[in-house]
């Protein structure tokens, strides 16, 4: 009886990582489509300012083949370049991070199904299958 309990509790922790691993994928997939979503927007009007840029220009030159004055729309681009940059940079740090939890949860899972002990979620340590806390960092591990 005693072995069976033990061997239940082992298939619910399983049960709950997978379940971890699930609800973590479908929110690393809703914040980079977000971002995704951001970027394109910021493409978008990055676009619409060149549209309106060359239009300004190719006006003036018809008009009495001047020259137009066109630093306002290129800050504007540049300004948009910069978010665009961010909006990437914020792409790869979610990416990673996420990436990174799900990495150590199939690492316990791993462990889990070996029979070994389980690792630490917060720091990578191995922790007994009945602590409360992590020895190393003090992670709660409910
Ligand atoms: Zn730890």
């Amino acid at each position: 009886m005693a072995l069976l309990d033990k061997v239940f509790g082992k298939d619910d922790k399983k049960t709950k990582l997978r379940q971890e691993i699930n609800s973590l994928e479908l929110r690393k997939e809703s914040v980079l489509t977000a971002i995704n979503g951001e970027i394109t927007h910021l493409q978008g009007e990055r676009n619409n300012i060149l549209l309106e840029a060359g239009k300004t220009a190719y006006n003036a030159w018809c008009k009495d083949n001047s020259k137009a004055d066109l630093t306002e729309f290129w800050s504007k681009i540049q300004e948009l370049d910069g978010c665009i940059r961010q909006q990437e940079e914020k792409k790869a740090t979610m990416g990673n991070k996420y990436d990174e939890e799900i990495r150590l949860i199939n690492h316990n899972l791993g462990a889990a199904n070996t029979d070994s002990f389980l690792y630490c979620p917060q720091c990578g340590t191995p922790i007994g299958e009945k602590d409360m806390f992590c020895q190393n960092c003090g992670a709660s591990l409910k």
